[in-house]
């Protein structure tokens, strides 16, 4: 985090989205190195802004593609049909149609598969396409649960018995359950579960796989005590996995998708002190923009009191744990007096509060503070709209 050109652009914008390119650069190379011959793909939806995902495309990463806008993003930016794959729930027609035109389209249920075959019909042709299952297995046991995406596996298994598709080439699967999973013990037994079904799916197709997409999972370390996931030792597991099954995968190209790896230890989210008061012994700052500008703090607050301070489930990606942001304050000239703030935004309603209690030195209207682990799922998902206040800019340096 560069404070000199956090202090440069405080002075024209109140609050702003820092991304700090070389940090992306250094996780892409990590995970590059990691899994050498892994096809990785860059989740759009965690942070779709131009400069970002310019600095993600142009080093060797496909998209995983959560819409159809976000095919024509990656499009744009110069990625070919067979490096966009476009995976979601509840396409429409229109979604369909484009989605095989200009890319490499994952069927999420049986009725899109239906709805593909007759595209192919109409038009006398095989379409090759992946298809989301969602497996017999989680990434804490052997079994099946219900999911709004992908088809069941025993149900798709099912489906290639009617022999009634024959306008889809199947060429691929994708299987994503999980965010944010910080074991890389449970990573490597979900990398050999992911991979096994794929052959039995390959068995039952008679055909070999073109891709199997491992989804994403590799989660990153948000409060000071987690454990980061150890994916030189990932990367290792993955590789004597793929040996041992070498010769039915010869053409095959195994996939790992990935946002929050990518992009959240390189974004900084920067808001000014808009004021102060003391209520009642209580010292509050006033910020610009906190849950409109960056609303997971928030969300984490308003969890927490919900929960009594005592979260175990993660509801990704609006909530991953507690204490997952660092504040740092930046005052702009040396402060001895310390004191203790509650800090909340700048919006007539009282839950853009983002943290309490915390003891911060002497902040004046005019400094800044910091926020950390920024980059996913921050600007994507706030409400920018809310109180009509001014939008906020994002910056890649
Ligand atoms: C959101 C999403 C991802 C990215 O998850 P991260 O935790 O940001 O790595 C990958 N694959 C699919 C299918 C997703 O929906």
């Amino acid at each position: 985090m560069d404070k000199k050109t956090i202090f440069n652009l405080s002075k024209k914008y109140s609050s702003f989205y820092l991304y700090d390119e070389s940090q992306i650069l250094s996780n892409i190379s990590q995970l590059h190195h990691a899994f050498p011959n892994i096809k990785l793909l860059y989740s759009i939806k965690s942070n779709s802004n131009q400069e970002v995902l310019k600095t993600i495309f142009n080093n060797n990463l496909g998209a995983d593609a959560a819409s159809i806008n976000e095919v024509f993003m990656a499009q744009k930016l110069g990625l070919s049909r067979n490096n966009i794959f476009y995976s979601a729930p509840g396409k429409s027609s229109e979604d369909i149609n484009q989605g095989l035109k200009n890319s490499t389209l994952i069927a999420d249920s049986i009725n899109e598969l239906r709805k593909i075959n007759e595209i192919g019909k109409c038009n006398h042709t095989i379409y090759k396409i992946g298809v989301r299952i969602n497996p017999n297995f989680s990434f804490n046991d052997e079994l099946g649960y219900p999911s709004k995406f992908g088809i069941d596996e025993d149900k798709l298994f099912q489906l290639f018995n009617e022999n009634t598709l024959n306008n889809i080439k199947i060429i691929g699967i994708h299987i994503h359950l999980k965010s944010q999973e910080l074991s890389t013990k449970k990573l490597s037994n979900y990398y050999q579960n992911v991979i096994l079904l794929a052959l039995q799916v390959q068995k039952r197709l008679r055909s070999p796989l073109t891709f199997i997409n491992m989804g994403s999972g590799i989660g990153v370390p948000y409060r000071s005590t987690d454990n980061p996931v150890n994916i030189t030792l990932l990367g290792k597991r993955l590789s004597s996995l793929l040996s041992r099954f070498h010769s039915q995968l010869v053409n095959t190209k195994i996939i790992i998708e990935s946002g929050r790896y990518l992009t959240c230890n390189a974004g900084t989210y920067v808001t000014r002190v808009l004021d102060r008061k003391v209520s009642h012994e209580q010292t509050f700052l006033i910020l610009s923009n906190t849950l409109n500008g960056f609303i997971r703090p928030s969300l984490a607050m308003l969890i927490n009191k919900y929960n009594n301070h005592s979260i175990s489930v993660a509801s990704e990606p609006l909530f991953t744990t507690t204490n997952a942001f660092k504040f740092t304050p930046l005052p702009q000239r040396p402060v001895n007096k310390k004191e203790k703030v509650t800090l909340v935004g700048n919006l007539c309603t009282t839950t853009d509060i983002i943290a309490e209690n915390l003891i911060m030195p002497y902040l004046r209207p005019g400094d800044v503070i910091a926020i950390s682990n920024a980059g996913a799922y921050g600007a994507v998902l706030s409400p920018m709209q809310f109180s009509s206040h001014n939008d906020i800019k994002e910056f890649l340096i």
